[in-house]
Order: structure tokens, then sequence, then C-alpha cells
């Protein structure tokens, strides 16, 4: 594991953070690559399927998703996706199903985590055999890379089920729903799914497992995890261009550089403490969600605190396209768009209305 790390924040030194963007919209396959070759795929496979158990050490897959997510926020939605995959099947999904996810993965698979619909909602019906899809998913990141997907689809009982399938038919691949301003590395994308037959093998768990407390919250601090390390590039690129255009020691820009601190360790303290929560052995379900749901909003609004304050910080230049600062903040505007932001705050805030806050392991 250690190993592992270093290797990880090796590669950050390497990689970046640069000042500028060549093609913005390029899906990043080169740093795909390199996160492979380290092993980031595999890692996070339960000890028992060949990993590293990366999901059981919460501040090791922070660490991984922050650093991911500080290289590229595009390519760190896409492992968090994978990352997804890889504990839902874990937690769910029947032996024949954990060893097939985790020999794909062992090849260089990348899997995704498509439950957002497209137009046409993806629903599953029986037919003599196994089942048949119809619909569309919407936002389907790495629509051209991902080869294998957990996507959710309706019963004719609405309920939610989740299914494992191959995703590498390019002609079932279209453009999604309109030009993204930010995240156009993601390779977002949309899926066809009508007219595939899947079978009994392909259904992860029992209908509602996808929706199931605390995991269906709780996996949401992985994502804030992938948007700290936005966080932490913005921070340094408002420094960095600072220090070059010799502004830093400007008492404004002093109380800006101060405020930009807080706001990264107010969402990476959140952070952590959604990381403790997940993997505590003495919250309820109840508590662990809402945890989860507070941290989630917390480093969105830390994140969005943090765009004007470089944007004022470093003026103009905040605006220039071609300049990795610009992108950065569309990257993590569009990032931060997660499901349901005002649900996920009065969810947490009405369960600690009616519970007293949990104690904190340290
Ligand atoms: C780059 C990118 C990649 C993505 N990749 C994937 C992927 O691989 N797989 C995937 O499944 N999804 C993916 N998504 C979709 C993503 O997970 C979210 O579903 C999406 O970003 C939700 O954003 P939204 O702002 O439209 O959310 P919404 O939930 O629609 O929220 C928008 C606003 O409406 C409010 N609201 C929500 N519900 C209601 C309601 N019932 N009544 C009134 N107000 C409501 C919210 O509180 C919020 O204020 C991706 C998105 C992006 C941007």
């Amino acid at each position: 594991m250690a190993t592992f790390r270093r290797a990880l924040t090796h590669l950050a030194a390497s990689e970046g953070p640069s000042s500028s963007v060549s093609d913005e919209s390029l899906f990043p396959s080169s740093l795909l690559q390199h996160l492979t070759e380290l092993g980031a795929l595999t890692a996070p496979l339960p000890v028992e399927d060949g990993g590293l158990g990366l999901c059981s050490h919460p501040y090791g897959l922070m660490e991984m998703l922050r650093l991911t997510g500080c290289l590229s926020l595009s390519m760190g939605r896409c492992l968090e996706g994978h990352v997804n995959v890889l504990r839902l099947v874990a937690l769910y999904g029947a032996h024949p199903q954990r060893t097939l996810l985790a020999s794909a993965v062992k090849r260089g698979t990348l899997a995704g985590i498509w439950v957002t619909d497209g137009n046409t909602p993806v629903t599953i019906t029986p037919t003599n055999t196994g089942y048949r899809l119809t619909g569309k998913k919407g936002f389907s990141s790495a629509v051209h890379e991902v080869g294998l997907a957990l996507i959710t689809a309706r019963t004719a009982q609405d309920q939610t089920i989740m299914a494992l399938v191959p995703t590498n038919d390019p002609v079932r691949i279209t453009a999604g729903p309109g030009k993204l301003t930010g995240m156009t590395a993601s390779g977002t994308g949309a899926y066809d799914f009508t007219g595939l037959v899947i079978h009994p093998e392909n259904i992860v768990g029992q209908s509602g497992d996808y929706l199931r407390q605390p995991e269906f919250s709780a996996g949401a601090w992985r994502g804030s995890a992938v948007a700290l390390g936005g966080m932490d590039r913005l921070t340094d690129l408002m420094l960095t261009e600072l220090r070059n255009r010799k502004r830093d020691d400007n008492l404004h820009q002093q109380v800006r550089i101060g405020n930009a601190l807080i706001l990264r360790e107010t969402a990476s303290m959140w952070v952590c403490r959604a990381a403790r929560a997940v993997c505590s052995t003495h919250l309820s379900p109840g508590d662990i969600a809402a945890i989860v749901n507070l941290a989630r909003i917390a480093v969105e609004q830390a994140a969005l605190e943090l765009i004007p304050l470089v944007q004022r910080g470093l003026g103009l230049s905040a605006f220039v396209r071609g300049q990795a600062v610009e992108q950065v903040m569309r990257d993590l505007a569009t990032y931060l768009r997660q499901p349901a932001p005002d649900e996920t705050l009065t969810e947490a805030a009405h369960w600690f209305t009616d519970h007293p806050w949990p104690e904190d392991e340290t």
C-alpha cells in the first residue's frame, strides 16, 4: 500500500499541475494508462479477489481519488465511478460476478456506473431465458473506454435493479444531452441499451439494493474526495500565478490566499470526517448517511466559494481560454453538479434534528 501511494504521489508530481492545457476535450488516455500500470484499477478490489482492499482503507482511497482529481477532474470522475462499481459488486454481487469483474479489471478493464437515464429511461422485462433492456443511459462517463457498466433498470413493478453488462458496442454510443461547459475530457455520452438481452447472471443483488442505505448516500464521500483534489489544484494554480506576477505579498491577496486555504482545509476535514464515518464500527447507518450528506454539501459550498475568490485574485487572466486555471474552474463547477443537493442537505438536517451528533472516532 505504501509503495502504491508513493508511486501515485510521484505520478502526480511528474504529470502536473501544469499551467496550460492542450485540447481539453480529449479523454486523458495516457493518464488512465499510467493509473492502470500503477494498479489504481485493481487496488480497490477486495483482497480475496486479488486487490489491495483499498475500499476498507478510506485514507488510502481518499489519497488516490484526491491525487487523481488534482491531476484531472475528468479522470477522477471516471476512477470514482470505477471504484463505485467494485464496491457495489463486492457488497451485493454473487461470487461468480465478483470473479468475472476482478478478472476483467486485472486485464485493464475500466468499469463505469451509469445510473442517470436519458430521455427514455432504462427498463427491464423478463423473457423466456433472461431479460430484455430498453432505453438509454444519458450521462455515461468514459462511454468509449468503459468495458463493463453497472447500470440501474426499472421493472414493471417500479423497482430498481442493478445489472453488470458489457458496453463495448460502438453502435450503441451516441452524444450526451448537449455539450457541457466543463468536464469535457470525461468522455461523457449516452449508451442505448434498447434490445439488449441479458441473463440472470448479469443481475447484481436484489431489487432495491442500489438504493439501500447507508451505502447509497455514503458512497458520495468518494466524489467529494475527487472534488477536493480539484480544490488542491485550483489553490496551487492561484498561488503560483500570484507568486509569478509578484502579487503574493500584497495584503489583499494575502487575505484571499488565507481564505482559499481555509476553504480547502475545511473541505479536507469534512472529507476525512466522512471517510472515518463510512468505516466506523459504532455509527448507525442513519448517522453515516447523514454525515456523508453534510460532507458532500460542505465540500460543494467550499469549492463554490473558492472559484470567485480565485477569479477576484487573478482577474481577467482567470478567464483566458487555454489557461489551466480557467479550465479547472469550469471543470470543478460542472463536477459539483451532483444529484439532488437540496434533498441531501435537508435529509441530513432532519436526521440530526432527531438524533444526537455522534462522537468522532479518532
Ligand atoms: C461530467 C459528468 C459526468 C457524469 N457521469 C455520470 C455517469 O457516469 N453515470 C451517471 O449515472 N451519471 C453521471 N453524471 C450525472 C450526475 O451523476 C448527476 O446525475 C447529475 O450531474 C445531476 O445534476 P443535476 O444538477 O441535474 O441534479 P438534480 O438532481 O436535477 O438537481 C438540480 C436541482 O434541482 C433540485 N431538485 C432535484 N430533484 C428535484 C425535485 N424532484 N423537485 C424539485 N427540485 C429538485 C436539486 O436540489 C438541484 O437544486 C455525470 C454528470 C456530469 C456533469
